[in-house]
């Protein structure tokens, strides 16, 4: 089977675009969500699912992709980007330019919903100090490429940070080289647009490095695309 998009071709096809609760392919992060789940016996502790409209995936025309959970973000409430500071900014921004409605309180059951966008990572479980190693952003790929290719009328993808960016041009059958990551950069690959920032964490807010400014001026140029 083919994916959606060219780049995306059979390698990975019959991956599920959503991994087991207790996908094994990263033993160093799954024996991390087995310390947390002993832990912190009501947090999520699990592959964060891909967050999408209501509509579902043919609504679809923007993916954003991020690194991996945050340990008290989504890996403590289950859904993309919630529960920590780098959500706050994304879901604010997404709200600002038409791809989310209602508002975000940081709670999966907040109401919340996303208009014609998707949200999801290149690692899903959560890794220690959100840091994953390059074994275990291969090992994650397939569930990014199936996600990817669940999206027939994609069109344009937000890549945060170059880990997502990178493994996101990996995904399409991309050479790094050929698109290396640059915040407000933008790239065609396999019939798509991958528009790239730097992360929205908390780090990087704090640091300067990225400033709400610099992270809008991306989401309208995608905005601009999509119109
Ligand atoms: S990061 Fe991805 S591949 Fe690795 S264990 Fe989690 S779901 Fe599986």
């Amino acid at each position: 089977m083919a994916g959606a998009h060219p780049g995306t071709a059979h390698s990975f096809a019959g991956t599920s675009a959503e991994p087991s609760p207790d996908c094994p392919r990263c033993p160093r992060l799954a024996a991390f969500r087995h310390e947390w789940r002993a832990k912190e016996p009501s947090w999520h502790n699990a592959p964060v699912p891909s967050l999408l409209p209501p509509e579902g995936p043919d609504d679809v025309r923007l993916l954003v992709v991020g690194l991996a959970p945050g340990l008290r973000g989504a890996n403590r409430t289950g859904r993309p980007f919630t529960g920590d500071y780098a959500g706050d900014l994304l879901y604010a921004t997404l709200t600002r330019y038409g791809f989310a409605n209602g508002r975000f309180a940081a709670r999966p059951d907040d109401g919340l919903e996303l208009i014609g966008a998707a949200i999801t990572n290149s690692v899903r479980c959560v890794p220690p100090e959100n840091k994953p190693v390059g074994a275990e952003i291969n090992a994650c790929r397939p569930f990014l490429t199936a996600t990817i290719d669940r999206l027939p009328n994609l069109r344009a993808i937000v890549t945060l940070g170059k880990i997502a960016h990178d493994s996101t041009v990996r995904t399409l059958g991309g050479r790094v080289a050929a698109h290396p990551f640059r915040h407000a950069g933008a790239t065609d690959l396999a019939g798509l647009r991958i528009f790239s920032s730097y992360h929205c964490s908390r780090y990087n807010t704090n640091t300067g490095r990225l400033t709400t400014e610099m992270f809008e001026a991306v989401f309208e140029q995608v905005a601009g695309f999509l119109r």
